[in-house]
């Protein structure tokens, strides 16, 4: 968020907590002229985010919201740690290493070739450098080439499902973007039509794995043949970022047989975050260079290390490495069998919920969980109801869930969905009582009359 003065609201003078000494007049848009003891601090703040929710009811987002107690702890106790500190923190960029490793390897790193990759605040930062990478790569070719890069501006094809990171790196970068719609037959990225947007100004194509709207996986596959195809013909040949933000540590355990990876020629660099399917708390992401030669050097910057330098590629400098640590410890923890197990489960919860929701009969199932464990559906046009998908986001609501309601995108903003994205805490048990309110929720707006007519707009966190 971005905050200013119109964010200030005029209090009345705050009363004191629990028969506290403290001088609890607070001033909140300044500060204190004297200093509060510790305990008053925290209860204080803890008492302000009292009203924020349970996380773990949460079904919109799909960011960790469970850690285990040994997890937190390990972090809490490294939190002073900076990552970008090599020298002071040698062993700490060693399981970065390790974490980059490990995930090359998930993702078919092939031997042949010297992948780099690194850890980032989330896959928003990881998506700017697999941009930036595609963006100098493009240009350095498109020199050489004798291309007049400043004829036109340089463009990205994406799907109109894409993630918002895609229009801030556009805009951010000044690289136009160039949209594949969604519609009724693609729920993913259209691979009939997506080299029609493709020219010798594209820095690249970007695949999503999975679209955040409906949890669908672009055919990353079906994408790399026909950029092949079009890749023989032109001079200037085009490649592939995959934005797997939710999918690149969910697949890789669920589909060890779904190609979308570095197994794909044309597939040079991947984004993931290890907070979403990697079952660490925000924020922590990750991307990878398939090799050392798809990431151009302009982009690469030393920091020293041990009395020598080593390279890095970051937006950000300085932060707490704990969250680094914290995926080491889910790897180290789990396994691949672990991991399996983990995501395996959450996709029992999320087929569960789409069977169950698909019997009550009022409801078109858009995504039942075969793939990333989401659920969303829309009413069917023949539901014969007066209430709408928003209205039973508030039911939802008025037992803790939260459950947004959104219109698809470009093309498709006719259809509304609500959604569910399981997590690894959204156990069977907690799953049944969702639908145990649900079909209360039902019941009750069947027989109410009053309806607040919200039916459009994004109501409750999408992303
Ligand atoms: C969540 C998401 C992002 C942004 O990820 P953060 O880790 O929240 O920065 C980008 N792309 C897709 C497809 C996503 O689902």
């Amino acid at each position: 968020m971005l905050y200013g003065k119109n964010n200030q609201e005029t209090p009345e003078s705050l009363s004191p907590i629990f028969g506290s000494e403290a001088d609890m007049t607070l001033p909140m848009y300044q500060l204190r002229q004297d200093s509060l003891a510790p305990k008053d601090a925290y209860q204080y703040i803890k008492d302000e985010l009292i009203d924020e929710g349970i996380a773990r009811e949460n079904l919109a987002t799909f960011c960790q919201t469970y850690m285990e107690p040994e997890a937190i702890q390990l972090m809490s106790e490294t939190l002073e740690k900076n990552a970008i500190d090599k020298t002071e923190y040698p062993r700490t960029a060693e399981m970065e290493n390790r974490c980059v490793n490990m995930i090359a390897d998930l993702w078919h790193a092939p031997e042949s070739m010297d992948f780099m990759g690194t850890s980032t605040v989330g896959s928003s930062e990881a998506c700017m450098l697999g941009g930036l990478a595609l963006k100098f790569s493009w240009r350095n070719r498109a020199e050489k080439q004798g291309l007049d890069i400043n004829k036109k501006k340089p463009n990205l094809v994406i799907s109109s499902g894409y993630q918002v990171v895609w229009e801030k790196f556009c805009v951010y970068w000044d690289v136009d973007m160039r949209l594949v719609p969604i519609d009724e037959q693609h729920g993913s990225i259209n691979v009939d039509t997506v080299m029609d947007y493709v020219d010798d100004y594209t820095i690249g194509i970007i695949g999503i794995l999975g679209i955040t709207y409906t949890g669908q996986y672009d055919d990353i596959k079906a994408l790399d043949a026909k950029v092949t195809a079009y890749n023989k013909t032109h001079d200037l040949p085009v490649y592939i970022h995959v934005d797997a933000a939710s999918g690149g540590l969910f697949a890789p355990f669920v589909e060890p047989d779904l190609v979308w990876d570095f197994q794909l020629d044309n597939v040079h660099s991947i984004s993931t975050s290890g907070h979403k399917y990697g079952l660490v708390y925000p924020g922590i992401g990750w991307v990878l260079w398939k090799d050392k030669s798809y990431l151009p050097k302009e982009l690469i910057f030393e920091v020293s290390y041990l009395g020598g330098t080593m390279p890095t590629m970051a937006i950000n400098f300085s932060r707490s490495a704990s969250q680094i640590i914290g995926q080491y410890y889910v790897f180290l923890r789990n396994g691949f069998n672990g991991f399996y197990e983990i995501h395996k489960r959450t996709q029992d919860v999320a087929k569960y919920l789409a069977s169950e929701i698909e019997k009550l009969g009022y409801f078109d199932i858009y995504n039942d969980g075969s793939h990333l464990p989401i659920v969303c559906y829309k009413l069917k046009p023949n539901a014969n109801v007066n209430w709408s998908l928003y209205d039973l986001t508030d039911q939802f609501a008025m037992k803790g869930w939260q459950v947004p309601t959104y219109p698809l995108p470009a093309n498709l903003t006719n259809v509304n969905i609500q959604r569910f994205v399981c997590r690894a805490d959204l156990s069977m048990e907690m799953a049944h009582n969702l639908i145990e309110d649900l079909k209360l929720g039902i019941e009750k707006l069947n027989k109410e009359t009053n309806f607040s007519n919200k039916n459009q707009g994004s109501y409750g966190f999408t992303h």
